[in-house]
C-alpha cells in the first residue's frame, strides 16, 4: 500500500467524514469518523517533505510530522507511532481537539492553491492503529532512581510531566481533588469532541506504569503543599484555572443563570454513569428549555452543542463582537451552526428578566468601532437597540482566572502576576519556592491541551535538572 509523497498535486485534501447533523444531535458520541488505513496513507502522501516543515515549527511540540506522514503513506505504521509518541503523550487527543487550523495544518505551506494536509486526522489514525495492534506500552522507565516527586493536578500538564518523569525513574505520586483523572480533558470537554473512553485507557496504562494517583485530594485542604515538599525531591504544580469569570448586570443572582463549567461537568459525570444531583432536578439539564449561552470562545461552543443533544427547545448564543472577531475556533462555529444553534452576533446582555426565576434575557445591540491599542476593534453600543430573548436556562462562559494559590495554599511566598497565574522562572520552570515547579494553564492562563501537554514536558526535564544538581551538590562539597 506504499504510497509516493508529493500527491497533493493529484490527490484532493479529504477530511474525516463527519456524522449527519440530524443523527449527532441526538448522542455524545464524536462527530468525525477514523480515517481507514488506505485514506490515511492517501491523505498523508499528499505532505511535499517540506525541508524547513513550518507544520512542525507551529506545532507546540514540535512533532516530527513529515516523518510519520511519510512512514504513514508507506504503511509502515508502528514506526510512525513511534515518531508521533516520541514528543506527545497524547496524540490521539491533540489529534482530536487541537485546533489544527491555527496551528500545524494552518502553516501547512502545500503550495498556494492547494488545501493543508490532514495532520490532525493522519495523527489519530497512527495511535489508534497502534491500540488496535497493543503497541502502546505503559511508560516504563529503565531502571528505578529511588527519588518521588509529587504532581498537584492530574490534568494534560500534570500527566505529561508525569510520563517523563516516570520514564526517568522517578516514583512519581500525583494528587487530584477530583475522582477521576483528566482534568478539563475528561470534566471540561464534552464527548462529542474527545469520547471519555479515551481519556481512561491512558489513565489505565499510567497505572500500569507504577504512577500513585491520590483521586480525591484537594491540595491546601486535605493536605499542605509544605508536607508535599516534606515527602518529595520536587513538587508540581499544575492544577489549571478554574475561577469562572462573572458579570453583574440587573436580575443577574436569579435562579436558572448557571456557570459554563459547571454545566459540563455535570453533562460530563452524567455521561460516565454519576448521579448528579443539580442535573436530576433540572438546574443543570437543559432539556425542553430555551437556553442562552453568553460568550463566544471554545467553552460557549461547547455549552450550545451540550444543550442541543440535552434535547433543548431552543438554544442561542450571544456574543457581542462579529463572526469574524469570535475567539472560539471556526470549525466548532460551523458544527454548532449545523446542529441548529442561532447565533445573535453584535449582542451583549444588558439584564435578565424574571421573578424568582430567569425567563428571558434583555441584551444591548452593538457595533464595531475603532481599532484600540491591541490593534482590535473596541465594541460599543448602539443606542435604543436592545431586544429580548427568552430563557429559561442561561449558561455564562465568558472565561477562568486562576484562584487565588498563595491564598489557598498558604503559602504567600508563592509569587503570582497580576493575572494571578503563578510566577516561574521561564527556564527553569521554578515559583518563587524552592523545589517547587509549575506548568499549564496555572501558569499561562487559559490555553490549549497541547501547551499544557509541552509545559508539562519542559518542566518535568527542569525538576529532572533541579534533582540531579540537588544529588550533586553536597558530593562536590565533599569532594573540595
Ligand atoms: P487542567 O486540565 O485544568 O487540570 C488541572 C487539574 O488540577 C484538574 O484535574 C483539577 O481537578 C486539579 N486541581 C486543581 N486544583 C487542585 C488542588 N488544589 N488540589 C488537587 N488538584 C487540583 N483545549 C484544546 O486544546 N482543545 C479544545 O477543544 C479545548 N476545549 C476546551 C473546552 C472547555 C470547556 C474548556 C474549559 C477548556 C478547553 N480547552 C481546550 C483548554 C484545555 O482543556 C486546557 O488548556 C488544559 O486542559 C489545561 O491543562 P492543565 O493540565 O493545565 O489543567
Ligand atoms: Fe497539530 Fe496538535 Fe498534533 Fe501538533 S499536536 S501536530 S498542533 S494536532
Ligand atoms: Fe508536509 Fe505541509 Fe508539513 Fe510541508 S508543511 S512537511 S507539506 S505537512
Amino acid at each position: 500500500m506504499a504510497e509516493r509523497m508529493l500527491q497533493f498535486v493529484r490527490v484532493a485534501q479529504r477530511t474525516p467524514d463527519k456524522r449527519a447533523a440530524t443523527a449527532r444531535r441526538t448522542d455524545f458520541n464524536e462527530i468525525y469518523a477514523p480515517f481507514d488505513p488506505k485514506q490515511a496513507a492517501t491523505q498523508a502522501s499528499r505532505c511535499s517533505q517540506c525541508g524547513v516543515p513550518f507544520c512542525s515549527v507551529h506545532c507546540p511540540l514540535s512533532n516530527n510530522i513529515p516523518d510519520w506522514l511519510k512512514l504513514t503513506a508507506e504503511g509502515r505504521m508502528e514506526e510512525a507511532y513511534e515518531v508521533a509518541s516520541a514528543t506527545n503523550t497524547f496524540p490521539e487527543i491533540c489529534g482530536r481537539i487541537c485546533p489544527q487550523d491555527r496551528l500545524c495544518e494552518g502553516n501547512c505551506v502545500i503550495e498556494k492553491g492547494f488545501e493543508s494536509v490532514t495532520i490532525g486526522a493522519v495523527e489519530r489514525h497512527i495511535v489508534e492503529t497502534a491500540f488496535a495492534n497493543d503497541w502502546v506500552k505503559p511508560p516504563a522507565p529503565r531502571s528505578e532512581n529511588g527519588m518521588s516527586v509529587g504532581i498537584v493536578g492530574a490534568g494534560p500538564g500534570g500527566l505529561a510531566a508525569a510520563e517523563w518523569l516516570r520514564r526517568k525513574g522517578y516514583d512519581v505520586h500525583v494528587y487530584d481533588r477530583y475522582d477521576r483523572v483528566g482534568g478539563l480533558l475528561i470534566y471540561g470537554i464534552p464527548g462529542f469532541k474527545l469520547e471519555k473512553q479515551v481519556v481512561l485507557r491512558r489513565w489505565k496504562l499510567f497505572e500500569d506504569a507504577g504512577i500513585h494517583f491520590h483521586m480525591n485530594v484537594a491540595v491546601g485542604r486535605d493536605i499542605g503543599l509544605a508536607e508535599l515538599r516534606a515527602r518529595h525531591s520536587a513538587v508540581l504544580i499544575a492544577t489549571g484555572v478554574y475561577k469562572a469569570r462573572d458579570m453583574s448586570a440587573p436580575g443577574s443572582g436569579l435562579a436558572g443563570i448557571v456557570p459554563a463549567l459547571d454545566y459540563l461537568t455535570a453533562s460530563n459525570r452524567i455521561g460516565l454513569g454519576d448521579s448528579v444531583p443539580a442535573y436530576t432536578d433540572g438546574t443543570l439539564d437543559a432539556s425542553g428549555k430555551d437556553v442562552v449561552v453568553i460568550g463566544g470562545g471554545d467553552t460557549a461552543m461547547d455549552c450550545v452543542r451540550t444543550a442541543v443533544r440535552q434535547g433543548a427547545a431552543s438554544v442561542s448564543c450571544l456574543y457581542r463582537r462579529d463572526k469574524a472577531n469570535m475567539p472560539g475556533s471556526m470549525r466548532e462555529v460551523a458544527n454548532a451552526e449545523e446542529e441548529g444553534v442561532r447565533f445573535i452576533w453584535l449582542s451583549a446582555p444588558e439584564a435578565f428578566l424574571g421573578d424568582e426565576h430567569v425567563t428571558a434575557v434583555r441584551a444591548a445591540k452593538m457595533r464595531l468601532g475603532l481599532a484600540d491599542a491591541s490593534g482590535r476593534q473596541s465594541v460599543e453600543e448602539v443606542p435604543g437597540a436592545s431586544f429580548t430573548v427568552k430563557a429559561d436556562l442561561v449558561i455564562k462562559a465568558l472565561g477562568f482566572d486562576p484562584e487565588d494559590l498563595p491564598r489557598a495554599f498558604n503559602e504567600p511566598e508563592l509569587a503570582v502576576s497580576r493575572w494571578g497565574t503563578l510566577s516561574i522562572d521561564r527556564r527553569s520552570f521554578m515559583t518563587a519556592l524552592p523545589g517547587v515547579f509549575a506548568a499549564g494553564d496555572i501558569v499561562r492562563g487559559a490555553s490549549l491541551v497541547v501547551w499544557a501537554i509541552r509545559d508539562g514536558r519542559d518542566a518535568a526535564a527542569a525538576m529532572h535538572r533541579y534533582i540531579t544538581n540537588q544529588q550533586a551538590a553536597p558530593l562536590a562539597a565533599a569532594a573540595e
